[in-house]
């Protein structure tokens, strides 16, 4: 007998349709807006993977939460449930709600940051790393030697390097280093876990030093599980015990509930201290609102309590994760060389190997990106040259080591017939890769280029 195979956890209840158009069509809509497909509306694409973030589907309890939103300017029902949910799940004392993770960013760093002041990190994610910025602290990121490997196997690429740690530290002096932040998973390498020992070190250094020590926690519930499935001694524990281990290491946190939460918007600081508290509260009212909604309708922190409840069920995280390694597994059967092993959010696809013969400066990763659309309707996001822009100084392009195609898969929303649709279009091109052609400028914006470029096909 064989062993029953797994499907998604739920049942649908509501469908929004989607419309897979012809591929002349396709190539009208794609040449319009200058073969960059931030430009395209959504309702053009017929499986988007462009982001997982604020992308998911709600639950009927989650939705059922939304007919119960206290809309009170102060003291909502709602805030004190999402209040007592993140006590429960992550022990904080203290919660302000936020518009989403940046907004978090902004409010908790003004407290923290010093002008001058570095900040520690395995890799901080792009608006952490500006809101650091904006307060004129310095982004560091510390994570080992491993990670930037691609094709190395090791459960916990998110780990900070604890010897890069100590080193930076002794080396800048205490009073210089204003918090650690570890990121969980580690969205900007791709999804990758941090190990609960790499955490609880984390936090011997912090101690030894006195230093304060954070989590990005956007996607908590996901680490959590890949804890579980990797870490001796966690195996027979559950998610929220794990989740819970994890905070316990932390002074407080920032939540971009677009992930984890479950929810389309929303995010929060978490804290332990009441002086923080405090002072980030007299912050929040100037930058997202009163303290008991920063930014938040009553029923959309309702929808984030609930989510948050649901997210650390595990047959939802083994599902979700399970989903995306799938996706992955498709992909190498068909040749295709992707980022290993594959993270919780995402398949990337190394296009270095995919178009060996497009020379970065004609963007293949953007050309793949495009080629993926006209193949089956379905949206990437290149992680690659185009992102990278050009040096301030020299005016000339930055070449990055990677050269990705992401592939982000929103929460409960597409099926695993979904996955086999984009992972046959990509084994289509990968068929006849040697015709596709790179792409070049038409427009190139002089800041955050990605979002705004025009492009055309070159041939090379
Ligand atoms: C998405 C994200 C953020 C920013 O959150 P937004 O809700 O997009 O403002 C911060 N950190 C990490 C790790 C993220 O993934």
């Amino acid at each position: 007998m064989r062993e029953i195979i797994k499907a998604e956890p739920y049942k649908i209840k509501m469908v929004e349709p989607i419309k897979m158009n012809t591929r002349e069509e396709r190539e009208r809509l794609i040449k319009e807006v200058g073969y960059n497909q931030f430009a395209l509306k959504a309702e053009d694409i017929y499986i988007d993977l462009l982001t997982d973030s604020g992308t998911g589907a709600m639950s009927d309890y989650q939705w059922a939460g939304i007919m119960l939103g206290d809309e009170s300017y102060a003291g909502s029902r709602n805030f004190y449930n999402l209040k007592e949910t993140v006590k429960d799940l992550m022990g904080y004392d203290f919660m302000i709600p936020t518009h989403q993770g940046r907004g978090a960013e902004n409010v908790l760093f003004q407290v923290l940051i010093k002008p001058g002041q570095y900040v520690l990190g395995n890799m901080h994610f792009d608006t952490t790393k500006a809101h650091i910025e904006l307060k004129h602290g310095k982004a560091v990121n510390l994570v080992g030697d491993i990670t930037y490997d691609t094709q190395a196997d090791y459960p916990f690429k998110g780990n900070i390097d604890i010897d890069k740690l100590e080193n930076f530290i002794e080396e800048k002096g205490r009073e210089n280093i204003a918090f650690i932040l570890v990121t969980v998973t580690c969205n900007s390498a791709g999804g990758q876990p941090v190990s609960m020992k790499n955490i609880r070190e984390t936090r011997e250094i912090a101690d030894k030093y006195g230093i304060p020590m954070f989590l990005d926690a956007a996607r908590f519930a996901e680490n959590a599980y890949f804890i579980k499935k990797r870490e001796k001694g966690y195996e027979s524990k559950t998610i929220k015990e794990i989740v819970r281990e994890m905070f316990s290491y932390s002074d407080g946190c920032t939540i971009s509930a677009k992930k984890d939460g479950l929810v389309n918007i929303g995010g929060l600081i978490g804290l332990r201290d009441e002086g923080l508290y405090k002072k980030a509260s007299q912050i929040v009212v100037a930058y997202e609102g009163f303290p008991t909604y920063g930014g938040l309708a009553g029923r959309d922190m309702e929808a984030l309590a609930r989510g948050l409840q649901e997210v650390v069920n595990f047959d939802y995280l083994e599902s979700r994760i399970d989903q995306v390694e799938y996706l992955g597994q498709k992909l190498r059967e068909a040749g295709i060389a992707i980022c290993e092993p594959v993270g919780g959010h995402a398949v990337f696809v190394d296009v270095k190997k995919f178009l060996p013969h497009i020379p970065q400066e004609f963007f293949p990763a953007q050309a793949l990106c495009v080629e993926l659309y006209l193949e089956a309707g379905v949206r990437g996001v290149e992680i690659g040259t185009v992102l990278a822009g050009r040096d301030p100084e020299t005016g000339e392009n930055i070449y990055p080591e990677l050269e990705l195609l992401r592939l982000t898969i929103p929460r409960r929303v597409y099926t695993y017939r979904h996955m086999d649709v984009v992972a046959q279009a990509l084994a289509n091109i990968y068929e006849r890769r040697d015709k596709v052609k790179g792409l070049r400028f038409t427009y190139e914006p002089p800041i955050l280029r990605h979002f705004t470029a025009r492009f055309e096909p070159v041939e090379v």
